[in-house]
């Protein structure tokens, strides 16, 4: 349900895949807001469990939609660690389809399995 973020303010020319270009200090930037939110989330779900240890009044749905909220960020910013790691020329793009990130060369969307190649 956080599928939908838009990671890059301004538009860019397309790639060849189509989509949008990703600047490495986009990414840098994207991957710092990511591991803010991460970390916040987590710090509320051990927030939350705590209130209800000691309440011992545990609500199951409300943690495994906090969890759910971690394991989303999680993969986010694995998908960014990966983009980092790769050639220093901002190799990457947004899928057309999801606007999830994807490295150059991908021929398919990692998130939504659209094609990425022509
Ligand atoms: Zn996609």
């Amino acid at each position: 349900m956080l599928r939908r973020r838009t990671y890059i303010a301004e538009p860019k020319p397309l790639p060849p895949g189509g989509g949008r270009a990703v600047a490495p200090d986009e990414l840098t930037e994207c991957r710092r807001r990511l591991e803010r939110e991460f970390a916040e989330a987590q710090f509320d779900l051990g927030g939350l469990a705590y209130e209800m240890a000691i309440r011992d009044h545990f609500r199951v749905d409300l943690l495994v939609r906090h969890a759910a909220k971690l394991q989303t960020l999680d993969a986010e910013l694995g998908s960014i660690e990966r983009l980092a790691r790769m050639d220093e020329g901002g190799a990457a793009g947004t899928c057309p389809n999801c606007d999830a990130l994807y490295p150059r060369g991908a021929a398919f969307c990692s998130q939504c399995a659209h094609p990425l190649m022509r």
